[in-house]
């Protein structure tokens, strides 16, 4: 299944230390992510993730596309609920399309791993 991977900036060490967790798991499907999240997964993970664009340069909706053509799986994203984004937009219509489609989707450490253990495993 392809997994998309997201994490606002406050949450990226959240993100690698979750990918860390469930690497095992994770390494088995195939992972995207938006621009710097996927960077930094590839440099602080084991598991491989394909980065698109940074999320606040159109990832987040480039992401949603995959969601809505039947071609992204499940997303785990991130978000920082304590900082405004300046692609809120985008954040928004990645969630709506995730729920349009009935993907998925984890939106914090807890919820991600449920999704890692009762869906991606
Ligand atoms: P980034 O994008 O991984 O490129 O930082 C995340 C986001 O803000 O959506």
């Amino acid at each position: 299944m392809r997994v998309a991977l997201i994490a606002h900036d406050q949450k990226k060490p959240d993100m690698i230390e979750f990918v860390n967790a469930h690497d095992g798991t994770l390494r088995d499907h195939d992972c995207i992510a938006t621009g710097t999240t996927g960077s930094r997964l590839n440099d602080e993970t084991d598991v491989e993730v394909r980065p698109l664009l940074s999320g606040p340069l159109g990832g987040d909706l480039m992401i949603g596309s995959q969601v809505a053509t039947g071609d992204c799986g499940a997303v785990v994203f991130f978000r920082d609920p304590m900082t405004a984004q300046p692609h809120e937009p985008d954040v928004s219509a990645l969630l709506r399309i995730c729920d349009v489609h009935g993907v998925p989707l984890a939106t914090n450490v807890a919820s991600a791993v449920a999704l890692v253990e009762g869906v991606l495993c």
